[in-house]
């Protein structure tokens, strides 16, 4: 499978989709977020975060940094929001590489042009006149097989 559309009605159904996810993270995962501003990629990425945490704990957003660090259990989470990125090879700034032996999640993903991993998880919002549509993508056969499992 390649993809997988799941209706969001509201945050509570988000949380419940970010918990869905959750188990199947690894290391190394890159996900990255899409939609347009006011989509839900921000509250996603927290809800993520706190499914990884097991618990309800605030998440801080990365409101006037690029990156945002979080340790959870198992997994490192970087979670990018590029929007104010200028030029691609400023991500390399941010410790491009070394972030990708963890979770990134990554709002604005074309903002970092060729440095956008290929293998990767799309997951992209779109707001309906109800909620939100979710959509997922799995670029790479690893992330196919595991979107079967989901
Ligand atoms: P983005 O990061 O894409 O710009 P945010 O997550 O910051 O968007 O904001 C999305 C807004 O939409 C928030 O006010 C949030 O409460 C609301 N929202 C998020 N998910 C849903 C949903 N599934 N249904 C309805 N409203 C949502
Ligand atoms: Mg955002």
């Amino acid at each position: 499978m390649s993809h997988l559309e799941v209706f969001l009605p509201d945050e509570a159904a988000t949380g419940r989709l970010a918990r869905r996810l959750a188990p199947h993270l690894k290391p190394g995962d890159v996900i990255a977020l899409r939609g347009g501003l006011g989509a839900g990629k921000t509250t996603f990425a927290r809800a993520l975060i706190s499914a990884l945490n097991g618990s309800d704990t605030d998440v801080p957003s990365p409101t006037y940094t690029l990156v945002q660090t979080y340790d959870t259990p198992g997994l490192t989470v970087f979670h990018f929001d590029l929007y104010r990125l200028d030029d691609p090879d400023e991500v390399m700034e941010l410790g491009w590489d070394e972030t990708m032996d963890g979770l990134a999640l990554i709002e604005w993903p074309d903002k970092a042009g060729d440095h956008l991993p290929q293998w990767r998880l799309d997951l992209t919002l779109e707001q309906t006149v109800d909620g939100r549509t979710a959509r997922l993508e799995a670029f790479g056969e690893d992330w196919q097989a595991r979107l079967h499992g989901i």
